[in-house]
């Protein structure tokens, strides 16, 4: 392995790996066997690339924040995911993997989803590869985010609410699992941050590695420099942080900063600090950091925003938190809704509550004037209007 790829076994360090039933077995190894010689290829490679630019919208921007720059003393970037087709970094993705699934003949997708920001951009790639689509979502999730399941529905996607446990996200990771062991030839599942059994860590990392080499070429052009002094990502599983991250890891120059979501306060009860708090253990098919209680029991993660409302921690963070590779740290859900309402407010730009908490995490930074530093604005805030809207009138 290197710090960013997962040696064969899918460890990063002591982490990764995939601890999954034996049922599962035949799906696992096929993926394995096909999906580097698949996306390493150029036929892959050449529709990856004209879809990320015509359909997506890639390249994203990287714009130089005047007022950021000047809160903080230093030259601050935001790397613009919010204008991507769909309004975030997910549909990198989906869109990796619906090729893929494509080249190993799959006709059928399955997903599963949260609050259902993972199941648009699955229900996207699906419309567009013209493949049947079914997302799993908890029944409870499923009230919660309503206008998500109507447009996943308008995009042509059979949403089947899952009725078990306590009716949200895993309960839904459970269903497509079973799903997927009864269909292993026809059917692909694809799972929306570099969490999960190997490959998927290492597959989504890879299909995300495009936010972070663009962001090298971008500040080549406008700084002359390919190294940012600081890079500054939302950590849920992971996905937009290790992408943005991809090219800097191995540079003594960059330091790598990651936000969790420290919900009310991590000694709070509410809370999904995976790294602030977390234990070595097993979710969802890997070893990684995750919340759980002294005997193994996962806690129920809390955090204002959905997309960082996550147990646990996409194994190569772990490894990179434990190798002091990058930095983790937690931000509240007050720190990140104020920051969130400072760049409305200054910069005309509403973020997602995701990233805002890698903003508000500046607020407490010091910097060297003429520091460079990148924020991934990882989503559009257009989800979380309702979230806003209460925040101001209460
Ligand atoms: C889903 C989501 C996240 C969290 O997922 P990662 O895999 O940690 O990137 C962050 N930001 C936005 C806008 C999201 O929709």
């Amino acid at each position: 392995m290197n710090s960013i790829h997962p040696d064969e076994r899918g460890y990063y360090g002591e982490f990764g790996g995939a601890f999954v039933p034996e049922m599962l077995y035949p799906n696992l190894t096929e993926l394995r066997k096909h999906y580097l010689p698949v996306i390493e290829s150029n036929d892959f490679k050449k529709e990856f690339r004209l879809l990320l630019r015509d359909y997506v919208g890639r390249p994203t921007p990287l714009y130089y924040s005047p007022k950021l720059s000047g809160e903080h003393g230093a030259s601050v970037y935001l790397k613009r995911e919010d204008l991507t087709h769909t309004g975030a970094h997910k549909i990198n993705n989906t869109i990796g993997q619906i090729l893929l699934a494509k080249r190993l003949n799959k006709k059928r997708i399955i997903a599963e989803t949260g609050a259902g920001q993972h199941g648009v951009a699955v229900a996207t790639a699906c419309a567009l590869a013209g493949i049947g689509c079914t997302v799993f979502m908890g029944k409870v999730d499923m009230h919660r985010q309503k206008p998500n399941v109507e447009r996943m529905k308008l995009l042509g996607a059979e949403v089947v609410p899952a009725v078990s446990g306590s009716q949200t996200l895993k309960d839904a990771t459970n269903e497509a699992i079973r799903e997927w062991i009864s269909h292993p030839a026809d059917t692909h599942y694809i799972i929306g941050s570099v969490v999960g059994p190997h490959p998927y860590p290492d597959m989504v990392a890879r299909f995300q590695s495009v936010i972070g080499l663009e962001i090298s070429d971008q500040l080549k052009e406008k700084t002359g420099k390919k190294t940012p002094d600081y890079v500054l990502a939302c950590l849920g599983g992971g996905s937009n942080a290790i992408g943005a991250f991809y090219p800097f890891i191995d540079n003594r120059v960059t330091q790598l900063i990651a936000v969790e979501a420290g919900g009310k306060g991590i000694h709070s009860g509410k809370t999904a600090a995976s790294i602030a708090l977390g234990r070595k253990g097993i979710i969802h098919g890997s070893r990684t950091y995750l919340i759980q209680t002294d005997d193994g029991q996962i806690i129920e993660p809390y955090s204002v925003s959905a997309g960082l409302d996550y147990p646990g921690i996409g194994p190569v963070h772990a490894y990179l938190h434990d190798t002091g590779k990058a930095k983790v740290v937690n931000v509240t859900d007050d720190e990140a809704m104020e920051a969130a309402l400072w760049l409305s407010r200054r910069e005309g730009i509403i973020p997602a509550l995701e990233p805002a908490h890698a903003l508000a995490y500046l607020r407490k930074m010091k910097f060297r004037p003429g520091d460079t530093v990148v924020v991934n604005l990882s989503g559009r805030g257009d989800k979380d209007m309702s979230i806003y809207r209460q925040y101001l009138h209460r």
